[in-house]
């Protein structure tokens, strides 16, 4: 359970007792930490934002970074050694590409804070029905390797020790970012309690796709009312067949007609349909959803940092429609 920054670290008991005003975000200061060199076409800053647009949530902050034996639920034990103690060959951190900032404190705080977010995000939803983080969704993260500005994987992480602690029995990982979530499908081939789906542009990196559970590759310029119809046809039947306890949702922008690597046409208003219409699919079937944002490039900050909010109003928006502020609580 993290902490309101504005409510000094409340108990977990407390803190249950508390009506929840709002959406549950999660954040943490050193999501937006790490300096890359200018005009990386990884924005990190692009959460800098999010306090602000935040402001009206409670605003819950990890307290705890993943311990190395929780990494390995996914990961190799030589890969998470090698991260997290700075010492990452160069020919493994030019495949995920930040260059030499890889090996920096920052940046591996950075990434442990980011999955242990998504893990908290990930509880949150199952208490409350709904959670956004404002970071997550590091989908092209393999057990030994990182990718394309993936380093751990967070969805793969949270869902492993989910299922560790029996808090679930079957998950949903649908990613919707405009890449193929090939990191994650690869973890999960074997795991019939995690269904991955992904939809993706069929031209996209990477260039070698995984098999997800369910591939719905899109082709190049496909738009808001193709999209949405090609998704309304999709989701429904993976929630009725496999029945998941949790959707964990990467909710990625990359789809975006001004994405700078998407290839797909979605406008503003067609994400905002589509975060809208994912939600209240699963929440109207009464299952849980923890969002994350995911991909999503431009050189304008602002405009991406908006187009990355469009998960949160969707979510506000949601969390309003179905009185999730005054549903009891979930036991943790
Ligand atoms: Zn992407």
């Amino acid at each position: 359970m993290g902490a309101s920054p504005a409510n000094a670290a409340p108990t977990a008991s407390l803190q249950r007792r508390q009506k929840i005003s709002g959406l549950p975000v999660v954040y943490h200061e050193a999501y937006s930490a790490p300096q890359l060199p200018p005009g990386h076409r990884f924005p990190m800053v692009r959460i800098c934002s999010v306090p602000f647009y935040a402001a009206d949530h409670l605003v819950h902050v990890p307290d705890e970074l993943p311990t190395h034996e929780t990494l390995q639920l996914v990961h190799t034990a030589e890969f998470v050694d090698s991260f997290t103690g700075g010492t990452l060959d160069e020919a493994r951190m030019k495949r995920i590409g930040f260059g030499d900032v890889t090996r920096s404190p920052v940046l591996i705080e950075r990434t442990l804070a980011e999955v242990a977010g998504t893990l908290l995000t990930a509880r949150l939803a199952l208490r409350h029905g709904l959670a956004c983080n404002t970071a997550g969704g590091t989908h092209h993260a393999f057990p030994d390797s990182g990718s394309g500005f993936c380093i751990l994987n967070d969805l793969a992480v949270t869902a492993a020790v989910l299922l560790e602690e029996a808090r679930v029995e079957r998950v949903l990982i649908l990613d919707l970012d405009v890449h193929q979530g090939d990191g994650t499908a690869l973890m999960f081939q074997d795991e019939p309690r995690v269904f991955t789906m992904s939809v993706h542009g069929e031209s996209n990196f990477p260039a070698r796709k995984q098999r997800s559970d369910l591939d719905v590759p899109l082709p190049d310029g496909t738009a808001d009312d193709e999209y949405l119809r090609v998704l309304g046809e999709m989701l429904p039947p993976v929630l009725s067949c496999f029945q998941p306890d949790l959707v964990l949702y990467d909710a990625g922008v990359d789809p975006h007609k001004d994405d700078s690597l998407g290839k797909l046409a979605l406008t503003d208003q067609g994400l905002l349909r589509r975060e809208l219409q994912v939600l209240d699919t699963c929440l109207a079937a009464d299952i849980p959803v923890a969002g994350y944002v995911g991909g999503g490039y431009s050189p304008d900050l602002n405009v991406l940092a908006r187009r990355h909010t469009l998960l949160h109003r969707a979510a506000s928006e949601m969390w309003d429609s179905y009185e999730l502020g005054s549903r009891e609580s979930m036991p943790e």
